[in-house]
């Protein structure tokens, strides 16, 4: 029956990768556009017009930005959550082919056989498609996804409000600058310029400060929230259709070269909740021990029978 066990694939996880990127290259172009204009700013005569003029081309460009960042962050959650389900439906239809009519002793406690059998699907496409025609998603599904579509909206246009009040700060701070211009001379006027220029190119590419003081780079920390939630939604969609069966174990992936907090985790039986029967710990602990940090790569297989893992990882977590 090992034989049949498989981890996600790559291909299977690509959905994050996708939605990463496409973000962070709309993050890029607006900041480039703002570059520009700060660019274009003759910092000599930086009168109050001319200022006023700048903060509302780049106040233009910022407000496109959120808007396609508020579409973003409705989008992505959905999308991952969705991916998650589907994972879900695959490794139960993975745990039907691998024969769980052998018996309900196969099954890990709570999880049913014909459910089983019933829900699972050969390809994350089919499960898609399942879960777009028949299958809605419950109350837990919903209001977890309406959270996080909220939670992923704050947080992209609380970096953008920042970058937006660092680059008129530095703009303001410009101005007032080369008003006193006369008494540096030529040379002293240069390097000032070359030194505000410096600053407002770096004004336009400033985020945040997180809870722990660090400071990102407004397509750093886009980048970071982005991937976070995603792999945190795609884990909640597995997570509450597997529980919509009663299944309630998953193991974490193993990769090659994996960083340091998870190789700890690596392979390990998790459950997926606190009432899960035996010695697991939840997904809530592994975080807590530094499994799924920012960008982490790990994934979570649903495991709808333990008799699906390879010797070597029963071994490894004793059942
Ligand atoms: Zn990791």
């Amino acid at each position: 029956m090992a034989d049949n066990w498989r981890e996600i694939t790559e291909e299977e996880e690509a959905d994050i990768e996708r939605h990463v990127t496409r973000v962070v290259r709309r993050v890029g172009s607006a900041r480039i556009e703002i570059e520009d204009i700060l660019r274009d700013l003759e910092l000599a005569e930086l009168n109050r017009q001319k200022q006023r003029a700048a903060i509302r081309k780049i106040n233009a460009v910022l407000d496109r930005l959120d808007a396609d960042l508020r579409v973003e962050a409705e989008d992505i959650p959905a999308q991952t959550f969705e991916h998650g389900r589907a994972l879900a439906l695959l490794a139960f239809g993975i745990a039907a082919a691998a024969g769980l009519s052998a018996g309900a002793s196969a099954l890990a406690e709570g999880a049913s056989v014909a459910s089983i059998s019933d829900v699972g699907t050969e390809t994350v496409g089919a499960a898609k498609r399942k879960l777009r025609s028949d299958r809605g998603m419950n109350n837990e599904q919903r209001a977890l996804l309406a959270n996080a579509r909220e939670t992923l909206t704050e947080d992209l246009l609380a970096a953008t409000q920042n970058t937006r009040r660092h680059v008129k700060r530095e703009i303001r701070r410009a101005a007032a600058r080369t008003i006193r211009e006369g008494e540096a001379g030529q040379q002293g006027a240069r390097a000032q310029i070359r030194d505000l220029r410096w600053r407002l190119g770096a004004s336009a590419n400033l985020a945040i400060t997180d809870r722990g003081g660090n400071t990102w780079k407004l397509n750093d920390y886009v980048e970071m929230a982005v991937r976070t939630k995603s792999a945190e939604m795609q884990v909640e969609g597995e997570r509450t259709e597997a529980l919509r069966e009663g299944v309630q174990y998953g193991v974490v992936s193993t990769h090659v070269g994996a960083c340091e907090k998870c190789v700890p985790w690596q392979g390990r039986i998790l459950a997926l909740t606190s009432d899960a029967p035996g010695d697991f710990s939840t997904i809530e602990e592994s975080k807590n021990g530094g499994l799924w940090h920012p960008s982490c790569a790990h994934s979570l297989t649903m495991l709808p029978t333990f008799d699906l893992l390879p010797k070597r990882l029963r071994d490894k977590n004793g059942v």
